[in-house]
């Protein structure tokens, strides 16, 4: 307590018994009025002390301070400054608190913050337009309970929020989303929906673009194939239009593996969903086949090629996209590998249980900067090379793109002056059970 408060005590005290001492002392009764002079000091404390109880009680509003309460003076105005700061924090906070809510609601994409199991405590406008969640309504009720579509319901209830969840739209209630779940804080989780319907409409007018050009291109080819197989087999034909035709010949043919490509991979992204369990493919036979095909190939020239069949399960998907995809591989080996090359080719069960279908090659090698791309449409290490060996650009894609859609995965590991693995990764319950019976559809 500062020397000021204790001085304005002491002139109270002075004021009380500097009169009844001098009263007593005239009167004779000096102990009489020393009690009285304690009495009126007494009371005149406890009602500082019922006000100041009463202004605390109130919540001690700063306006309406208690004053001269003596020593409590300086504990008055210690809260009145303590309460001044914590109002000056308070609208400093409820301005953090407008900004962030008028940054959240100025969102395109809708933000819900969420318990940890899904309990909606607030939301934007976008979350209203996209996901029909009304914050005045829905507080407290569970997200699941709300954004009803399945796909949703499975993410959420898996709780893996590592990878976004990509929705596609139905119609316009229902518009194409991508969401993310990030948790944060103690046990909170804010969800982040984007409206992709208008890229998802660019992207589908892309593809069928390229998939109407491909089949409208298509039969002209076959026709234009045709003419020339039939000039290239003329007797009569001088030496040099045999050399023309020739070569147009071999370029009509890459043209017509071109829009093939494009055709399949075209399919291949407007039906990105998983391949149900619809074939039982018998891989290893498949493997044994399109080994003795890449034979045929002009590129196989004095390569050495080995056959690793270390299990014969066989593999629930689709029949041609398999095959696709360890034609794909092989060929690959064969043509981008120099003549005499050694290549081996397994199918395994791995320790945990993953099947693994494997490509190595002694080749060249690939760069690491370009291993990352190769499945990127038209991306070629060397352009003019895969060109000249009748390559599209297109085979690692469509690869990829098959993979997903039997949920496997394509690694890649090369090292240049050493040669080249790609390893295609199928989880274990794709492997196809043999006590399973299929229907007359081939169906489980
Ligand atoms: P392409 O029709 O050119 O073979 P892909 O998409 O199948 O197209 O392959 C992309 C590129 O990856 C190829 O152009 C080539 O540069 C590289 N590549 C693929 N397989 C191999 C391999 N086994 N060894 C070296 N390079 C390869």
């Amino acid at each position: 307590m500062s020397f000021n408060a204790w001085l304005s005590e002491l002139n109270r005290i002075l004021v009380v018994f500097v009169p009844c001492i001098l009263i007593g002392l005239v009167s004779g009764h000096l102990d009489y009025f020393f009690i009285i002079g304690l009495m009126i000091y007494g009371l005149w404390t406890a009602r500082q002390l019922v006000t100041l109880k009463q202004w605390l009680d109130d919540g001690a509003p700063v306006d309406d301070a208690p004053e001269y309460l003596g020593i409590a003076d300086q504990h008055v105005s210690s809260i009145v400054d303590l309460q001044k700061e914590r109002q000056a924090n308070r609208e400093k906070l409820e301005d953090l608190i407008t900004h962030y809510k008028e940054m959240i609601s100025a969102l395109p994409d809708a933000v819900v913050i969420m318990a940890s199991n899904g309990e909606i405590k607030s939301a934007n406008q976008a979350a209203t337009n996209l996901l029909q969640i009304d914050p005045s309504r829905d507080t407290n009720t569970r997200i699941t309970q709300l954004v009803r579509r399945p796909a949703f319901t499975d993410y959420f209830s898996a709780q893996k929020f590592d990878q976004p969840l990509e929705i596609r739209g139905t119609s316009d209630h229902e518009p194409e989303l991508s969401i993310r779940v990030i948790p944060f804080g103690e046990k909170k989780l804010v969800l982040i929906a984007q409206d992709m319907s208008q890229s998802a409409r660019i992207y589908e007018m892309r593809r069928s673009f390229i998939s109407n050009a491909s089949h409208e291109l298509r039969t002209p080819l076959t026709v234009i194939l045709g003419y020339l197989e039939t000039l290239s087999i003329h007797q009569a034909m001088p030496e040099e239009c045999n050399t023309a035709v020739k070569s147009a010949e071999v370029q009509a043919v890459r043209m017509k593996q071109l829009v093939e490509d494009l055709l399949t991979l075209s399919r291949l992204e407007s039906t990105a969903s998983v391949v149900k369990d619809t074939e039982v493919i018998p891989v290893a036979t498949l493997i044994t086949d399109i080994v003795e095909e890449s034979k045929l190939s002009t590129w196989f020239t004095d390569h050495q090629i080995s056959i690793h069949l270390d299990t014969d399960v066989k593999l629930h998907g689709d029949l041609q996209e398999i095959h696709s995809v360890i034609s794909n591989l092989i060929n690959n080996a064969v043509k981008h590998t120099e003549a005499g090359s050694v290549i081996k080719v397994t199918w395994k069960k791995s320790d945990d249980g993953k099947l693994q279908f494997i490509v190595e090659d002694n080749g060249q090698g690939i760069a690491p900067e370009h291993l990352g791309r190769l499945t990127e449409r038209f991306y070629r290490v060397d352009a003019g090379r895969s060109r000249e060996k009748g390559g599209t650009g297109l085979g690692l894609s469509i690869v990829k793109h098959i993979l997903e859609r039997h949920e496997a995965v394509l690694e890649i590991d090369s090292k240049i002056g050493l040669g080249s693995a790609f390893i295609c990764n199928f989880p274990a319950h794709r492997i196809a059970k043999k006590n399973k019976k299929l229907n007359k559809n081939n169906e489980i």
